[in-house]
């Protein structure tokens, strides 16, 4: 007998860490949009993985990448060379406009690894006096859970209990380049900033603050370290975010959809001067550019290459807007979307994010609540424009009902 979805969650609860608060579904299969629980309930996936499905559950070239992989070469280490990581790290670097890739596993271990490489590059290229660099980045990031990254957090639920923290780090308001300006100095090896803000709810920043923020600081002569973890490959309508602008930065960060869903794969991808500040014994990372991993990566990058992903996210963002303003004054206080990616306020009076999210759980779309009252929509790329319709039909529903 198979356990039931009220058996499994229940069977967690003593040896699984309580770091999450999952809405109560039981997936075990999926495919492209849909997921299926135990009881074979089928739910549009509104959410993908916080990104990482951009490309569906199970993409079909993505899966054959994975399976033709795992059955020649799955781990060398960088030991030695693997035959599979030329062709990521070169394809990564030309769909980016970059020239280098450092390829890690996960989301933190990017921005953990963007750190070090532009605290080098201050040192022994901007001539910043030894252990004095300091990076600005914006209030309500999220960058991910190590105890540096967690330094320089605004949300005290992330922090709170985990100190001492890494010092180094200016903590200025999001869109604001005055204020930007002002925090940056000498000593400032790099700006990083989310070119939108995912999980503080899908914040944009007004047209021409990332434009500012290459401006400021290539005068100021540090680097510009954009992290696209959430908010890359495909998932605005353009590539990058940062492409909504025209904007290149010295140093990009990648992870989530670089992975296809399939393994964790993230990269730093920079401007060659940057990069080679990096010498062998330095840094590294057992799994990182492991040839599965290169060969997802890979797959992903020849995805990205037809456009048809950030076509599709940009076409099918306009049927989600439309859906959406439509609801406004109708449970939903205001919202902010590009592409297929909307953060959307939903009046308090109605339920908080939490609530909303399980009664859409009820009529079979999945989403998640963040901060309070604010739900994310986050669908795979190749949702359907019928399908998005249903899941907003949905949201209608639960918001006035
Ligand atoms: N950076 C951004 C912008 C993110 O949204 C996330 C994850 O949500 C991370 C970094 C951390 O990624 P990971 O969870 O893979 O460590």
């Amino acid at each position: 007998r198979t356990e039931s979805s009220a058996e499994l969650i229940r069977a967690e609860e003593p040896v699984l860490a309580h770091n999450y608060h999952p809405l109560p579904v039981v997936v075990a299969r999926a495919e492209g949009a849909w997921v299926e629980d135990v009881e074979g309930r089928r739910y549009l996936d509104m959410l993908a993985g916080y990104s990482a499905l951009n490309f569906g559950h199970r993409n079909p070239a993505l899966i054959e990448a994975a399976h033709r992989q795992l059955d020649r070469l799955t781990l060398t280490s960088r030991a030695f060379h693997n035959d599979r990581l030329a062709e990521f790290a070169a394809s990564l670097a030309e769909l980016t406009g970059l020239d280098m890739v450092l390829p890690m596993n996960t989301g933190a271990e990017a921005v953990e690894s963007a750190v070090k490489v532009a605290r080098k590059w201050a040192y022994e290229v901007k001539g910043v006096p030894a252990d004095r660099a300091t990076i600005v980045v914006a209030a309500d990031n999220f960058h991910g859970r190590t105890t540096t990254i967690v330094s320089f957090s605004t949300d005290e639920t992330a922090r709170a209990g985990f100190g001492p923290f890494t010092p180094g780090f200016r903590v200025v308001p999001y869109n604001d380049l005055a204020a930007l300006e002002a925090a940056v100095d000498e000593t400032t090896a790099a700006v990083l900033i989310e070119p939108i803000q995912g999980e503080a709810g899908v914040i944009i920043p007004d047209e021409g603050y990332l434009t500012g923020v290459r401006d400021l600081t290539r005068r100021a002569g540090c680097l510009f370290i954009a992290d696209e973890i959430q908010s890359g490959l495909g998932r605005t309508g353009r590539t990058l975010a940062v492409d909504h602008e025209g904007v290149v930065p010295d140093v990009l960060l990648l992870g989530k959809a670089l992975g296809g869903g399939i393994v964790p794969v993230s990269a730093v991808v920079a401007r060659r001067e940057v990069m080679e500040v990096l010498k062998p014994g330095e840094h590294g990372s057992t799994f990182g550019g492991n040839p599965l991993a290169a060969a997802v990566g890979s797959a992903v990058v020849d995805l990205l290459r037809t456009g048809e992903f950030q076509r599709r996210a940009a076409e099918s963002g306009v049927v989600l807007r439309e859906g959406l303003e439509a609801l406004v004054g109708k449970g939903v206080v205001g919202f902010r979307a590009r592409g297929l990616w909307a953060g959307v306020d939903v009046d308090p009076a109605v339920g908080t994010g939490r609530e909303i999210s399980e009664r859409l759980m009820r009529e079979g779309i999945l989403v998640k609540d963040t901060h309070g009252s604010t739900i994310r929509i986050a669908p795979p790329l190749t949702v359907t424009e019928e399908e998005l319709r249903s899941a907003l039909g949905a949201l209608e529903k639960v918001l006035t009902a």
